[in-house]
């Protein structure tokens, strides 16, 4: 597995208009729902931005950044800051998402974009690792952060995983909400180990897994566990409804 960089991160287009490398946009064209987290059932749009800092081995969205197996030419393009806020535009949907891969690698050419999307009377949730501190011009008005700290049973070293300073500074932006992929007892004690050293709140925990079957299986290992810590659970919803189809 390789996360070599063959097209550069170039933040300015041709004519000098910042840019961002996305992977791929939808909502508009065929309506959807935030599936996790806070926001579930939300309308909403997205904005997936390529590239990631990590490499999960349970990730579900490895065409941002797995270039052993995608080809980054085909898999990301580079769209202006305007053609993305007037694509948003387009639609009466009021929140955007702006995931990845790993949207906070590109935050310099974001503070434009949720400028602009803001003016627009949109309100923005950024889906981000936890691993990259957001600038301050990210932390704003109509601007939420739901932060998902990934765990060694994810796949990836907690040591690249787990930025304590960076969790900190989500938890004292006041907009975030830390959410945890889980599929065992075992994750829960790991978060709530996590929560408790870095003041995580609230804590919300979403079930591993890409078909109903394994959602359905894994909320009902976890559920009552979750409930006992009062922590808040979140389902996958656009599994559920779309069968992990891309772009819904
Ligand atoms: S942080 Fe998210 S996008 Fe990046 S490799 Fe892990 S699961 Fe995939």
């Amino acid at each position: 597995m390789t996360t070599s960089e063959p097209v550069s991160l170039e933040p300015t287009s041709d004519k000098g208009e910042s840019c961002l490398i996305v992977a791929e946009c939808f909502g508009v064209e065929v309506p959807t729902f935030q599936g996790e987290g806070p926001s579930c059932g939300h309308p909403a749009l997205f904005i997936r931005l390529s590239r990631c800092n990590l490499t999960c081995e349970k990730c579900d969205t490895r065409y941002t950044w797995d270039w052993s197996q995608f080809d980054p030419r085909k898999e990301s393009t580079k769209r202006t800051v305007a053609h993305l806020v007037a694509w948003t535009a387009s639609s009466p949907v009021e929140l955007v998402v702006i995931t990845g891969g790993e949207p906070l690698i590109q935050q310099a050419q974001l503070v434009p974009l949720v400028q602009g999307l803001i003016a627009a009377g949109k309100r923005v949730e950024f889906e981000t690792n936890g691993t990259i501190a957001p600038v301050p011009e990210l932390v704003a008005d109509g601007v939420r952060f739901n932060v998902s700290p990934k765990l060694a049973s994810f796949g990836v070293k907690e040591t690249k995983s787990i930025v304590p300073a960076v969790l900190e500074a989500f938890v004292a932006s006041r907009r975030a909400a830390f959410k945890f992929v889980a599929s065992t007892m075992a994750d829960l004690d790991r978060i709530a180990e996590l929560a408790d050293a870095h003041r995580l709140a609230p804590v919300w925990v979403m079930p591993e897994g890409t078909t109903l079957e394994a959602i359905t299986a894994t909320t009902r290992v976890l559920a009552d566990a979750v409930a006992a810590r009062h922590w808040h659970f979140t389902t996958r919803l656009h599994v559920l409804a779309f069968a992990d189809a891309r772009g819904r």
